[in-house]
């Protein structure tokens, strides 16, 4: 008889695997494309996303040149990293003088200055497929012909971003997770035409990076973002069908979650939330019913609790937070039980679990558990999501 092995023994062992992860068994073109060691990164866009990969970078040894349009937004993106930096020494994970060093590979530019050199860029710009064109577009001007390009988008495909252009063949998708620093989890997106010298390169890279790699074929939200948008999608649906804010929190802590959904739509923020029910809407029409409420709070200003905003599903005051008694359903309050709400939501989530191993978008259940694990919070406890729906 096959012994079971224990959740935390299995959640370890995915994570270990994922370390020493290999791209056997991925048939990528081969490709007359020899890209060069790392060491100069360029990172377009120097948003949330963009400082936290920059920072990252420069962190484990790169020299960075960190691009935006916007004046302002480069001088926080400097004031971000630095942030981080000596979050890092307040810490006791990098010494003083380690940090200074790591801030010190950091550039910032609003053109192209530094770009020629770079052996590597990411672009993590506003997630708008003729936006993302557009770069490519310029960025084709000025990046080397051996440069790798990546871009951060959550949930577009690569072919969507490249379709017919030259740089496709070393283009991949290095999706981070936020905050950079601190989650362990990229995906690595190959497209069709991605060629195996760019994903070789791409996953040598997550590893000096010391991130868990999990590759994914391209496919709209990879895992992780289609994975848990439908959940959260979910997790609205029944709200509008009157359970209530906290029980729904509640349920899902109960299960072993660290927080529960509208919590995390809150954190996540309502309009990055309500914009990948839209991107899921449209990749998924058949089976995406997009839910309103998210949209009808930010209508009403309510943003969640990212980037300073105050309220959302909950309304915050320090670390307290309670429900929001201004946010209501159209609906009278719906008693449905813990154990009911949780098999509801929890069933949503493996049925896409399975389908994106159905279709290939990972090479088995255990890339989408590792994926879950690292990337969403999934409860080491119990295993790993498909491991504990056997
Ligand atoms: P953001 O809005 O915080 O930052 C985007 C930045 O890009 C802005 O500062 C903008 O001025 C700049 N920009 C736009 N066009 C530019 C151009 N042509 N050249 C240089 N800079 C330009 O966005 P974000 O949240 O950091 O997201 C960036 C990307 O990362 C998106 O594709 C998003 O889907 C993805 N992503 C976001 C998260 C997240 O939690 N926020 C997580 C993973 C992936």
């Amino acid at each position: 008889m096959e012994a079971i092995e224990h959740p935390e023994a299995y959640a370890a062992r995915l994570q270990a695997a994922a370390r020493a992860r290999t791209l056997d068994g991925w048939a990528l073109p081969e490709a007359d494309f020899s890209p060069q060691p790392i060491r100069r990164v360029g990172v377009i866009g120097a948003g949330v996303m963009g400082s936290g990969i920059a920072q990252w970078c420069a962190a484990c040894g790169c020299d960075v040149v960190l691009r935006d349009v916007n004046d302002a937004v480069l001088a926080r993106g400097a004031e971000v990293v630095r942030g981080l930096f000596d979050g890092a020494v307040r810490r006791g994970q990098l010494a003083a003088a380690e940090a200074d060093a790591g801030f010190a590979r950091l550039r910032t530019t609003t053109g192209w200055d530094g770009f020629d050199g770079c052996d590597l860029v990411i672009e993590a710009i506003i997630e708008n497929v003729a936006a993302k064109r557009a770069l490519l577009d310029e960025l084709s001007r000025v990046a080397r012909e051996d440069a790798l390009l990546a871009t951060n988008t959550s949930a577009l495909p690569l072919e969507e971003i490249a379709a017919g252009r030259p740089e496709a063949s070393r283009l991949v998708g290095l999706h981070f997770f936020n905050p950079v620093n601190r989650m362990p989890l990229v995906e690595l997106i190959v497209g069709r035409a991605t060629s195996r010298p760019a994903a070789e390169a791409a996953l040598a890279f997550a590893h000096r990076l010391r991130k868990t790699p999990v590759i994914c074929r391209s496919a709209p939200g990879f895992v992780v973002t289609r994975v848990l948008f439908f959940y959260l999608n979910a997790a609205c649906r029944l709200w509008g069908e009157g359970v209530p804010t906290g029980a729904l929190d509640a349920a899902m802590q109960a299960w072993g979650w660290p927080m529960g959904p509208m919590r995390l739509i809150d954190e996540v923020g309502l309009d990055v939330t309500d914009f990948i029910f839209g991107e899921m809407a449209h990749y998924f029409p058949d089976r995406f019913a997009r839910t309103a409420v998210c949209g009808r709070l930010l209508a009403a200003g309510l943003k969640g609790r990212k980037n300073g905003a105050s309220g959302g599903f909950y309304v915050y005051a320090g670390r307290e937070a309670a429900p929001n008694p201004a946010v209501t359903a159209d609906c009278p309050a719906c008693d449905l039980a813990a154990d009911e709400i949780a098999r509801r939501l929890m069933q949503v989530m493996v049925a896409e679990a399975r389908r994106c191993v159905a279709e290939g978008v990972v090479h088995g259940e255990a890339d989408v558990d590792c994926a879950m694990l690292v990337g969403a919070g999934f409860p080491p406890a119990r295993g790993g999501l498909l491991f504990d729906a056997r």
